[in-house]
């Protein structure tokens, strides 16, 4: 999945309204400050965005929590609501949501359109 440059933007802003990514936004700043080669963190900054390093894929982009619905609802739509495992599977193929399983299992339970069908 593309991120466009609007969705990164809507990130970026996201984060420092959401106390873990703000968190973790201090703690990387003040590790690059003290040792550039912080390779033991699990999370990663690159131009103001921050990476999950997963150790066997590509890093992970991570999501705020407010653009949770919005992610679920452009690739639920784009994978015509076929269900809990695809769309868990398209998204965490390139991206990193917190607390991911709690909050996609409710936004599909209360899905209006698999309601209806
Ligand atoms: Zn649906």
């Amino acid at each position: 999945m593309k991120v466009s440059d609007q969705l990164q933007q809507d990130i970026k802003h996201e984060y420092a309204e959401e106390l873990k990514w703000e968190h973790i936004l201090q703690i990387l700043e003040r590790k690059n400050a003290l040792r550039p080669d912080a390779a033991r963190l699990l999370y990663e900054i690159r131009d103001d965005l921050i990476f999950y390093k997963d150790l066997e894929k590509e890093p992970h982009l991570c999501m705020s929590k407010s653009l949770y619905s919005r992610m679920f609802k452009i690739v639920y739509d784009n994978i015509d609501h076929s269900g809990y495992a695809q769309i868990h599977e398209r998204l965490i193929n390139l991206l990193y949501f917190y607390d991911l399983l709690k909050n996609l299992y409710e936004y599909i339970q209360h899905c209006s359109q698999c309601q209806l069908s």
